[in-house]
Parts: C-alpha cells; structure tokens; sequence
C-alpha cells in the first residue's frame, strides 16, 4: 500500500480519524478532511508521526463546488486518489411531526448527495488506473431502521444502494464498491445522543449506554472505530478485490435481532 492516496472524508474525528491513522500505518499518503477547527494541525501531526504525506481539506459538504475543489487539489498535488472512503456524516433525531425539513435535507446532503458527489469525481482517474476502491461509511442504520431517525436512516440505507451501482459500473474497471455498517461507535456523534438522552430521560449516563443505546447490540459494548479501520483497510487491499457491491455490518450483532 505503501505511497498509494487515500481520500477520507470527515477524518478529522471520531471514525474516520481512527480509518486515517491506520491508512497512515500502512503507508498511504492522505486527504484528511473535516471541519474540526485544528484539522490543518491534525493532518500535520498524522504526517509527522507516520513519515507521510498529507494534504488537508475543509471543503463542506454541503457544498458540491467545495467537494469538486478538494478532489481538484488532492489530485494536483498527488495526482491520483486510489482509495476514497465516503465517512463524514451527522445525525439529528427527531419525531418524523416535528422534524424540520432543513435538517433532512442537510443530513441527505452530508450523508448521501456528497458521497456522489465525490465518487463521481475521483471516477475518471480510478477507471484510467483500472484500479479503485471505494469505502462507504453507512451504518447498521443502512440496514435497519429506528424510531426518530427518519432523515439518517433514508441517507443510509441509500447509501447502500449507491454503493452497489457503483460496484456494478466499476467491475470491468477495477474499481470495487463496498459498504461498512457499523453498530454504536463512541465518538463525538453519539456522545451528543448520550448527553441528550440524558436530559430527556433524567438518567445517568450510565443507564443511557446501557438500556438504551447498547439495548440494540447482542454484545453490550461500543463498537472500535480501530476495528472499522482494520476492516477499511482490508478493503483497500488486493485480497478484497473480488468483494464489492456488499454491505458489511460490524455491530455486535444488533442486525441478528
Ligand atoms: P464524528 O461526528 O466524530 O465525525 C464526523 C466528521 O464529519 C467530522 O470530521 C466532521 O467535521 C465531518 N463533517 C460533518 N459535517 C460536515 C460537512 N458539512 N462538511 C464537511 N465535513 C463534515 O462522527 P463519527 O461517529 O466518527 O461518524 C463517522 C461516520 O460513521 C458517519 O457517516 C456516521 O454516520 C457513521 N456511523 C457512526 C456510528 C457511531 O456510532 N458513531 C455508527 C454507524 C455509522
């Protein structure tokens, strides 16, 4: 793996930080992004600490010319992107009565409209290189749903199908396409749903993880985003090249209930 580009969106937190860092291990060079405020200073540390390269992008989201830009840069200053991992992502929970259209269209803007977006310009440079890989961050909520998530489930589950038409458009080229679905992972995202829950229940945190959030997984523990990485990373290599189009649920078995 060593000197190829990976583009990760959202890797200045959470999972993609732990998907960046284990790319870097690896070797490849990287496009971090996200819209933390120390995301330059992330970047430069990942390359320091890994002896690699790095190009950093604040592009948002939820602007297509932004997402064309970053793809731009990243491809001018290393002229290629091998591997692009579709992770940033936000949530908002909300009764379907109350649940303000702005926020739905955002959540399938972030979630679903930029992993198009992106795709769609790193295509061009993977099917010349007859060889790409493409890593869609959906969610066990790709797969199944739950209550006050109408906006985060839909981008999810569309998330998935995208991948598979990508699989089918990129099989002569190469390219493959595959989804990861992970259960509860604790990062800044579902922290805010734990601090939520917690006013709104008036429970301790602890009764939170445990009743509600981790009543969804047969294991009772927080997914690793270390392990998400391990499995990315897996599907950024030449032993995953006749795997595409699949979605691959990493949950605690929450998906077998
Ligand atoms: P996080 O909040 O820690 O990180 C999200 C990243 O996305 C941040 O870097 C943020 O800057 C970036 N981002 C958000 N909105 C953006 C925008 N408009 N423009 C540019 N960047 C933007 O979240 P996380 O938990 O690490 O989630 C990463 C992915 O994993 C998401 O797609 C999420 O839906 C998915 N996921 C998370 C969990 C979980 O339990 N944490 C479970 C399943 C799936």
């Amino acid at each position: 793996m060593k000197g190829k580009v990976a583009l990760i969106t959202g890797s200045t937190s959470g999972i993609g930080l732990s998907i960046a860092k284990a790319f870097a291990n690896s070797g490849f060079n990287l496009v971090i992004h996200g819209l933390e405020p120390d995301g330059a200073e992330i970047a430069r540390n990942i390359e320091k600490e890994y002896q690699i390269e790095t190009h950093y992008s604040s592009a948002n989201l939820l602007n297509p010319a932004e997402i064309e830009q970053m793809v731009t840069e990243s491809l001018s200053k290393f002229g290629t992107i091998d591997v692009l991992i579709n992770n940033a992502g936000i949530q908002y929970v909300s009764a379907i009565e109350e649940f303000p259209l702005d926020k739905w269209n955002e959540i399938i803007s972030v979630n679903l409209t930029a992993s198009f977006c992106t795709s769609k310009a790193v295509w061009e440079g993977m099917k010349q290189k007859k060889w790409g890989r493409i890593i869609n961050i959906s969610s066990a909520h790709g797969l199944t749903a739950s209550e006050f998530k109408s906006a985060y489930v839909a981008s999810k589950h569309g998330l998935i199908g995208l991948t598979k038409v990508l699989a089918l458009e990129g099989a002569g080229f190469g390219i493959t396409a595959n989804a990861i679905c992970p259960g509860f992972v604790k990062t800044p995202l579902v922290e805010k749903q734990i601090a939520d829950l917690v006013s709104k229940h008036h429970i301790s945190e602890e009764e939170v993880v445990q009743n509600i959030i981790l009543q969804k997984h047969a294991i009772k523990d927080f997914v690793s985003s270390d392990s998400i990485a391990a499995l990315a990373l897996f599907l950024a290599s030449d032993h995953a090249s006749m795997i595409t189009g699949t979605s691959m649920p990493i949950d605690g078995g929450w998906l077998t209930f």
